[in-house]
């Protein structure tokens, strides 16, 4: 346990006050420095609970995201600042500089990466535990998929406007999240893009999974909650819905269909609201010194270690050494596949 070791030789004094909580004491502090979570997501959600388990000392961490920082995050997303958005850093690298910056003893693993089913086994297979800070249900789904699947607990969350929800999902126990929403929620969906996003509702939230997190790595299962929570900040509306138990017909923990699980190829998503396509179709290294020689004369182009960014009015392509691109400007999958076989390849 070289964390802990660490801990003890560096910093004495760093978990103390966390650790007269009686809740924690220093057996639950040892199981915070074992314990391995992966957060998906690392946007406002994800930077708040990543920061909050990081500074409670939860040993292993793993931060997947497929994103860069953009000026607009600041204002919720905790662990970025405006060097992080001059830079177009990718969030998963940004959140495990600045957590490395306040907690040097826990092991932070960023993977710049969209989760999918052809990744999702090597990406997950080690967590203890799943936190959702997505922004879409289809990447839900699929970590339901994986979870139930490989009977692994995770915990939804999601924010909108001044409203927040989260649910505790134990495999076997409790219910699943296609028990309470067995199809994706129909006709308009607002996102932080079209209705907004207050700070407070996603750190509310952010922080109520946080610590179910820490219950159920110290151990304290009877503690965790079992029911889906929501709470609208603005209008001190809140509610409960019982989630003790599965649903009988479930096609996922009942009758253990794993479709989200099974699909292959999702082609390319539209990201949420934001003007924006994704492409990830294949995975084509990218020597970004090469293409930005090559891009030179058809836009500006810069480049660092982890992203390239490309501008031609009016769209500003932005690609991962990896080959994945988001290109804005569009919603239009084919003006972005276009786009993307002109100037990177086909
Ligand atoms: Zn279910």
């Amino acid at each position: 346990m070289p964390g802990l070791y660490n801990t003890v030789v560096l910093l004495p004094d760093r978990y103390s006050r966390q650790i007269l909580f009686p809740g924690i004491g220093p057996e639950g502090q040892r199981k915070l420095a074992e314990g391995r979570v992966s957060i998906v997501g690392c946007g406002a959600t994800g930077t708040c609970a990543a920061s909050l388990l990081a500074r409670a000392g939860v040993g292993h961490l793993r931060i997947i995201d497929r994103d860069y920082v953009e000026a607009s995050n600041l204002q919720r997303q905790t662990l970025f600042d405006e060097a992080d958005a001059a830079e177009s850093l990718p969030k998963a690298i940004a959140a495990a500089r600045k957590i490395a910056a306040f907690n040097s003893e826990i092991h932070v693993q960023a993977e710049v990466a969209d989760l999918v089913p052809g990744n999702i086994q090597p990406l997950l297979a080690e967590s203890d535990l799943i936190l959702d800070a997505t922004d879409n249900f289809e990447t839900r789904y699929l970590i339901n998929d994986f979870a139930v699947e490989q009977r692994r607990p995770w915990i939804y969350a999601a924010a909108v406007a001044s409203y927040a929800v989260t649910m505790n999902i134990l495999p076997e126990e409790t219910a699943c999240l296609a028990c309470v929403f067995p199809a994706q929620p129909q006709g308009t969906v607002e996102t932080c893009d079209t209705a907004g996003i207050l700070n407070s509702a996603v750190n509310l939230i952010a922080s109520i999974q946080a610590t179910e997190a820490l219950k159920y790595l110290v151990g304290a299962r009877g503690q965790l909650r079992r029911s889906l929570l929501s709470f609208d900040v603005w209008s001190n509306d809140h509610a409960e819905i019982a989630a003790a138990k599965p649903r009988a017909d479930c096609p996922t923990c009942a009758r253990r269909e794993f479709p989200h699980l099974a699909g292959e190829g999702r082609p390319q998503i539209t990201l949420c609201g934001r003007n924006s396509v994704q492409i990830h179709e294949r995975r084509r290294p990218v020597d970004f010194a090469e293409l930005s020689a090559r891009l030179q004369p058809h836009g500006a182009v810069k480049h660092n270690d982890f992203v390239l960014k490309f501008f031609r009015d009016p769209y500003e392509i932005t690609l991962f050494p990896d080959g994945r691109a988001i290109i804005k400007g569009t919603t239009d999958t084919a003006v972005a596949r276009s786009l993307y076989a002109r100037f990177v390849g086909s």
